[in-house]
């Protein structure tokens, strides 16, 4: 007893999900950023001939050139012609995937290793960062246990590159909903799978916090997947599973996120109080008024699913006041091509200071951190990204990108 209680007294003390391994200070360096506007992730349009000074890891001031005087020793970084926007945010992607035309997900889930799948995330983190994304939710790393973690663990200690990482770790299926499937019958419970199992309280409540024990930030569940009997998508969790789900995250004060594309899995969710959908593939009108009662942001990842009923869903629950958020499954496309939601959503009818707010401010509001990510005001963390072009104007300039700065430091100029 005695020996345990010394043990634990002499642990430093550690912030949530940080681990072992303390994030390294960043000098207290002073850089004034100098583009042609700064657009602050508000709906007001950029703002002509202001200045950034960032302090740190964060933003003192910002203004018209005149008002901002820059003190002496600070570096001045001149971005003529760009616009300076918030560190745009990624809202579904899966670091430890790679494009599916690679290599099908079964064989990335049953024949790359784990650590060779790290490795591989190394680099996707590296290349999303670099394309001006700032943060990601990563929901799930598909059969990968909790690589995750450490990896949202070497990006904070500054061993590699990569974006902030928000992480859901392995995420909750119902036994037999997911994959790997088709094995003989002989030998299925033995196909580790890309996701973990759980039905009913006990296991539900178990898991969830053995998530929470591991690192995970949000949890993310499948509401939905494709098991009817004709392999069509059905519904797999009962509501109160889901309500039991959503009541043991959120009293830790995690979030719950649910994968739904039937307009059944999307109720059964929605009322459960989960934070966000993601696909929606079927939403009805009925499924788009509940998430706007319920203020369930709706992430439609189109890059991976357009259709023209698609873009109708999308506009709809955009009309109708639902939050979009700016997702769009990266991993099984590209890494680094995340722009290409935010241009999704533009084609489903939405105007680009729509698809930019989705992507910056409504991002950050969803991950309850608009306190210091998504916008560009003083005292917020100095996630900046410079682009060639005015993206209120024309969504594609999200890919014009001059310069990258995540918490002060420039990784990309
Ligand atoms: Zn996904």
């Amino acid at each position: 007893m005695r020996l345990s209680a010394l043990a634990l007294a002499v642990l430093p003390a550690l912030a949530p999900g940080q681990g072992r391994g303390a994030q390294p200070a960043v000098p207290q360096t002073v850089i004034l950023l100098a583009p042609a506007r700064v657009w602050d992730g508000t709906d007001a349009p950029a703002h002509e001939g202001w200045v950034v000074l960032v302090r740190g890891e964060r933003i003192e001031s910002l203004g018209p050139k005149a008002q901002i005087t820059a003190p002496a020793g600070a570096t001045t970084i001149d971005l003529p012609g760009t616009t300076l926007i918030p560190g745009m945010i990624e809202g579904h992607s899966h670091l430890l995937l790679h494009p599916y035309n690679e290599a099908p997900w079964d064989d990335q889930v049953l024949h790359e290793a784990e650590a060779l799948r790290v490795a591989r995330a190394v680099n996707h983190a590296k290349n999303t960062l670099l394309a001006g994304f700032t943060t990601v939710r990563d929901l799930g790393s598909e059969g990968a246990a909790y690589a995750d973690v450490g990896l949202k663990q070497a990006i904070m200690q500054g061993i590699i590159p990569g974006p902030r990482m928000i992480v859901v770790t392995k995420a909750i299926v119902a036994t037999g909903s997911y994959g790997p499937k088709g094995f003989a019958t002989e030998y299925m419970d033995l196909i580790p799978q890309g996701a973990e199992e759980a039905d009913g309280p006990d296991a539900i409540a178990r898991i969830v916090r053995d998530q929470i024990r591991h690192g995970a930030d949000w949890i993310k569940v499948y509401a939905d997947y494709r098991w009817g009997p004709n392999g069509q998508t059905m519904p797999t969790f009962t509501l109160d599973e889901l309500k039991l789900m959503v009541e043991v995250a959120n009293s830790s004060g995690r979030p719950v996120v649910a994968h739904a594309s039937t307009a059944e899995g999307m109720r059964r969710a929605i009322l459960a109080g989960v934070r966000s959908v993601e696909h929606g593939n079927n939403a009805t009108a009925e499924t788009v008024q509940l998430m706007k009662e319920h203020g369930t942001y709706f992430c439609p990842t189109i890059a991976v699913g357009d259709s023209p009923a698609k873009r109708v869903i999308i506009k709809s629950a955009s009309d109708a006041g639902v939050p979009i958020c700016a997702g769009g499954d990266a991993g099984v496309f590209t890494h680094g091509d995340n722009a290409k939601e935010a241009e999704g959503l533009v084609q489903a009818g939405l105007t680009p200071m729509q698809a930019l707010l989705s992507v910056t401010a409504v991002n950050a509001r969803m991950l309850q951190m608009e306190d210091r990510i998504g916008g560009v005001r003083p005292g917020m963390l100095a996630d900046l990204v410079a682009l060639n072009g005015d993206p209120t104007k024309d969504i594609t300039v999200i890919r014009k990108v001059q310069m990258v700065m995540k918490g002060g430091v420039v990784f990309k100029r």
